[in-house]
């Protein structure tokens, strides 16, 4: 048990730019073990905010990036068959309350509502995850902590958590970055220069101007990160910004010509 949990440390610590008071508000939660939902769009920094705040509350983390196809069992672990017979193996869920670590399951909402009942009684007073197949309750581990992300620009009436589900989950809401604090995170990851960092911020605001405008999503502070870095490695700044901000997000010929030319008035 000893060396499960060693695997789950995060030694060193991730850099994680602070917004507002989002560190302080979820180390009193975890202090609570309150179950935490942190609802933002995509790639702006909840993934990073959970592992760092692992690393400073000295946790073990266990991620779970979930989808469509994942079943309850995929969580709270199946019975194999192995030249001896049956053997039962704990998933990442079983394994997270049994050493007391944060276990993170980003996009819960992709889950299936069958799924996603199985942490109902995890979060609540009764701390339980019951093993069905294997006929056993086990408690959490006091340090255990649920976290989940939520993108709500994805939801729709079709797909979102149930109300019982949300209302188990104290939240913090993410964005991307005010212009200022996105020119660091861009700055410190990928040591690029200010005045690149900037620019690439200033095609990141141009883009999430046209959400709802024929695009879904704005351009994340991922891909300005993986922008910079291609410049970074020689590439020319237009050629990077459309490899990394433009192409992936639309396929749509009028968008991308409006976000090349903005690309263009810059570099
Ligand atoms: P998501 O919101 O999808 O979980 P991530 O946490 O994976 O997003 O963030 C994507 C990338 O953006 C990170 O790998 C990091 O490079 C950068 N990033 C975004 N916000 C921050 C932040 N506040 N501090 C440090 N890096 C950040």
């Amino acid at each position: 048990m000893t060396a499960d949990v060693a695997q789950y440390l995060i030694e060193n610590e991730p850099f994680y730019q602070a917004q507002e008071d989002e560190i302080d508000l979820y180390q009193a939660a975890y202090q609570a073990r309150m179950p935490v939902m942190i609802k933002g769009p995509t790639g702006c920094g909840k993934s990073r905010f959970v592992e760092h705040m692992a690393w400073k509350l000295k946790r073990p983390l266990i991620t779970v990036a979930c989808n469509e196809d994942m079943t309850a069992s995929d969580l709270v672990g199946r019975y194999l068959l192995d030249a001896d017979g049956t053997r039962w193996l704990d998933g990442p869920l079983t394994i997270a309350a049994r050493i007391g670590a944060i276990c993170y399951l980003d996009e819960v909402v992709e889950a299936r509502q069958d799924t996603t009942v199985v942490i109902h009684p995890l979060t609540d007073h009764r701390r339980t995850l019951p093993l069905d197949k294997k006929g056993e309750v086990i408690s959490a581990h006091p340090d255990f902590q649920l976290v989940i992300s939520y993108n709500p620009g994805y939801q729709s009436l079709m797909k979102d958590l149930k109300q019982s589900t949300k209302q188990r989950f104290a939240a913090l809401d993410f964005d991307y970055a005010p212009e200022k604090i996105e020119c660091e995170i861009i700055c410190k990851e990928t040591g690029t220069d200010a005045e690149t960092a900037s620019k690439l911020v200033k095609i990141g605001h141009t883009a999430r101007n046209l959400k709802g405008h024929g695009l879904d999503e704005g351009i994340s502070t991922r891909l300005l990160v993986y922008g910079a870095e291609l410049i970074k490695q020689g590439i020319k700044p237009r050629a990077a910004c459309r490899m990394a901000l433009v192409r992936p997000i639309t396929d749509d010929a009028d968008i991308r010509a409006t976000l090349d030319h903005a690309i263009d008035t810059l570099f």
